[in-house]
């Protein structure tokens, strides 16, 4: 799975700079999305394409005047043939180096309004998620978090006051050698800003669940810390939870470590619980199935697991894998990860093979603990599991305060037959996970 990092926000914010940073530290592909606009815009004025009388008609396919479609029809060409090749450190357009020529005025005045005419948005973004693809990678722009890749893993918005931006520019533009006043760079800055905020198609917006940065009275360098802590924890976690995902086959060194560490917890749970387990004949089917349990605290999932001769593996939030120890433990015990924000698939196909291979998963359908006293919707993921895969469901209640030195019971029930409520109506998947959470509660209390 590739790790996205998604940089956006207004023209000199710092993002270029602080993205190209990121990337050399972070061994991340750098991708600037600003210059891909910057060569199409190139482009168009060396084909001289009158892309100005698109300004009014930038989301509608205005056909009434023949010099519209002509324009159109150029530009829909242009789109087709275009090369832009990105090397470490030169751009390319149509084998040429441009890498300068298109951070000159001519490109900067006239780059916000082609890049929002609609074909070249859609063909930039198809363009930059081809370059993107199965790589771990950082681009910069306006819409990426919301619109290139608004599942990224990491999203940043980094913004500046306008008067900040422009003595940034300035200086740049001193450096560079480009001559420009501060009220051309100033009037530049707020026409873009303004250009990109109110474009109808992919316009600049922070994300939601993007992370806010003002660098106005910040140094690039305090900047650069920051993100790059923000980054590196994100892109461990992500790695971690990956590798979660990663089914080879067993080592001998594994499954020794499983029963090592399973025979010493077990021997604790002893020692500090009063066990008494029923209903252990429910538990012995011929086939793969679901355990369902009620989800009282943290040891109860290991309770199940630790005090049962069979092998079980439990569902948990990925969260779980951000813990060293618990990740550790995750992966000894084969636990599934599970992203409970997202509709996550490749979880979904795990647990399916799993089953599907007569293995025994474990699920609390209350989603988290005390669910039912919180009030919280049951969870119907384990029918639909069980219902795909063709497995039943063994309800288990447990019964404790895990209080040390108190009874622990786990009461096991009669394995629940999912098929038996499938039906053409679409609340059966809702029905039968409230059947199968009542038993669990009836369990509990026996
Ligand atoms: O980042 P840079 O200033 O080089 O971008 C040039 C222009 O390209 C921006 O002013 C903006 O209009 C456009 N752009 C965009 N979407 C992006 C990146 C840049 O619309 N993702």
């Amino acid at each position: 799975m590739p790790f996205i990092v998604a940089i956006d926000g207004p023209s000199g914010a710092g993002k270029g700079t602080i993205t190209s940073y990121l990337a050399k530290k972070l061994k991340l592909m750098y991708l600037d999305t600003g210059a891909t606009y910057r060569c199409v815009t190139l482009k168009f004025i060396k084909e001289k394409v009158n892309y100005k009388i698109l300004e009014e008609n930038t989301d509608t396919k205005n056909t009434d005047s023949k010099e519209i479609e002509e324009v159109r029809n150029k530009i829909e060409e242009i789109l087709k043939n275009i090369d832009i090749e990105f090397t470490k450190d030169k751009i390319f357009l149509d084998g040429e180096d441009v890498t300068h020529v298109i951070r000159e005025d001519e490109v900067n005045n006239a780059v916000s309004q082609v890049s929002h005419i609609i074909e070249v948005r859609k063909a930039m973004v198809n363009l930059q998620r081809k370059m993107s693809e199965n790589k771990d990678v950082i681009l910069e722009g306006r819409d990426i978090g919301t619109n290139v890749f608004p599942n990224a893993d990491v999203k940043i918005y980094l913004d500046a006051s306008v008067e900040e931006r422009v003595k940034r520019r300035l200086k740049q533009n001193l450096e560079k050698g480009i001559e420009s006043t501060e009220e051309e760079v100033r009037e530049n800055i707020i026409f873009r800003d303004n250009n990109d905020k109110t474009s109808k198609i992919g316009p600049l917006r922070q994300a939601e669940d993007a992370i806010y940065f003002d660098t106005s009275n910040l140094s690039i360098e305090e900047v650069e810390n920051e993100l790059y802590k923000i980054i590196k924890t994100k892109k461990k976690q992500c790695k971690s939870i990956e590798s979660a995902y990663i089914t080879t086959p067993e080592t001998l060194w594994k499954r020794m470590s499983r029963a090592v560490i399973k025979f010493v917890l077990s021997s604790l749970y002893r020692i500090f619980y009063r066990i008494e387990i029923t209903g252990k004949e429910n538990l012995e089917l011929d086939e793969g199935y679901i355990i369902c349990a009620n989800h009282v605290n943290y040891l109860d999932a290991a309770a199940i697991v630790l005090l049962n001769k069979k092998y079980i593996r439990f569902i948990a939030k990925s969260d779980l894998f951000r813990f060293r120890p618990l990740a550790y433990l995750g992966r000894v015990f084969n636990i599934i990860p599970i992203k409970r924000e997202k509709n996550d698939l490749a979880s979904i196909k795990i647990c399916l093979k799993a089953l599907k291979n007569k293995e025994i998963l474990g699920i609390f359908p209350e989603g988290t603990r005390k669910g039912l006293e919180k009030n919280v919707k049951v969870k119907n993921g384990a029918v639909f599991l069980a219902s795909k895969a063709k497995v039943k469901i063994v309800p288990a209640g447990i019964n404790s305060t895990f209080k040390l030195f108190s009874k622990l019971k786990i009461n096991y029930g009669k394995p629940i037959d999912i098929a038996e409520f499938e039906n053409e109506d679409n609340d059966w998947i809702e029905e039968a996970s409230e059947y199968v959470m009542n038993q669990i509660v009836m369990l509990t209390k026996i």
